[in-house]
């Protein structure tokens, strides 16, 4: 048995003892075939039937209504910042963007490229601890979308509810809480997920998207950026993430076992219920966000003086508790939480911090 650390980092995050087990027991000879699947072609039967697999067990987490394109693609959630505006906002349309921290800040810099950008509503008047209520946005009467970040993975602040948006299309990067918890589908226009956090490995990029908002590409897209060169070529328009396609299908089966989305969002409230309301109850331990918008996924928190931060963290990786630094533009600490972090490391991280606090505190 290798020693498992407990990882709190927020991406590239921890992925299932059990998944990594199976890859391994699968890495040399798969399924008797003498090869691994990074040397397999892509059109192959067996990597075929893989691809398959992994999109149907992901449909089926996510109940994916039949009008919707499942798309496995590359380049990260990132990627999709331009990809998005090129295929969805008219050269001389307006597209609404919700600034609730970085991710949908550079989400807004990358859109202002291909056209206007109306930012409907920020948090900064909160400072990025709370999300602006939907009376105090400002959407355009004629969006072609409305984009969001569900969840802002460095700040802590997540949405625990969806703006009534009308018929426009709902856009929304999904990156850090996708399978954490249950969604409906069918209303969203689009939803896009790197999936470092709560997928597979880095690099591969989920997009889960409306037939209706196929075909609309600008004529300058990149045809690798075109989502219905994607759709149309079964995300092979050319060779695809294989490996990472695979991987996270190994996840997908995992998250199936494990009760599915259901079965995570139950274990991942108790998690997150634990652990803020250990940093709540303490006066060494402090998070700033307002409670309905508290993430469920990334959790910061400060410690009452900030030069004991280097003895927190180095007493965290002795134990084996790790990644536990906060993003360098919040500081503090961060406890990353994703559905292969379980109830466990979050009890072990507890228990860290009380003994840090008796001894330091
Ligand atoms: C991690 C993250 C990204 C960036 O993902 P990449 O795959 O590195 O491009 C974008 N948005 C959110 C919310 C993220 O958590």
């Amino acid at each position: 048995m290798s020693k498992r650390a407990h990882n709190f980092c927020a991406g590239p995050a921890a992925l299932p003892t059990a998944v990594l087990e199976r890859a391994r027991a699968e890495m040399l000879d798969y399924q008797g075939r003498g090869l691994s699947v990074m040397e397999m072609s892509h059109r192959s039967d067996e990597y075929t039937a893989i691809a398959e697999k992994a999109e149907r067990d992901l449909r089926e987490l996510l109940a994916v209504p039949d009008n919707y394109k499942v798309l496995f693609l590359q380049g990260g959630a990132s990627q999709q910042f331009a990809e998005i505006p090129l295929n969805l906002l008219p050269e001389n349309g307006v597209a609404d963007y919700v600034d609730t921290g970085i991710w949908s800040r550079k989400a807004i810099e990358e859109a202002q490229r291909y056209g206007r950008i109306n930012v409907a509503a920020s948090a900064k008047a909160y400072d990025y601890q709370a999300i602006p209520a939907q009376a105090e946005w400002q959407l355009s009467h004629d969006a072609a979308y409305v984009h969001l970040a569900s969840n802002e993975t460095i700040g802590g602040v997540q949405f625990d509810w969806l703006p009534d948006v009308g018929d426009v299309p709902l856009v929304v990067d999904m990156s850090s809480d996708i399978l954490s918890r249950t969604i409906d589908v069918s209303r969203y226009g689009l939803i896009y997920a790197g999936a470092q956090k709560n997928i597979g490995p880095s690099g591969l990029v989920v997009v889960i998207v409306r037939e209706d908002l196929l075909g609309r590409a600008r004529s300058a897209c990149p045809t690798m950026l075109n989502y219905k060169v994607s759709a149309d070529n079964g995300s092979m328009y050319n060779t695809p993430a294989t490996y990472s396609w695979y991987l996270s299908g190994l996840v997908f089966e995992w998250l199936k076992e494990q009760g599915g989305v259901a079965g995570m969002e139950a274990r991942n409230r108790q998690k997150k219920e634990r652990l803020y309301g250990f940093i709540d109850n303490s006066a060494f331990y402090s998070n700033p966000i307002a409670p309905s918008a508290r993430s469920w996924m990334n959790v910061p928190f400060r410690l009452a003086d900030e030069r004991l931060d280097k003895a927190f963290l180095e007493g965290a990786d002795a134990r084996g508790l790790l990644n536990l630094k906060g993003h360098r533009s919040v500081g503090g600490m961060r406890a990353s939480i994703y559905n292969a972090t379980g109830p466990e490391a979050v009890e072990a991280l507890i228990d860290y911090m009380t003994e840090f606090e008796k001894e330091r505190g």
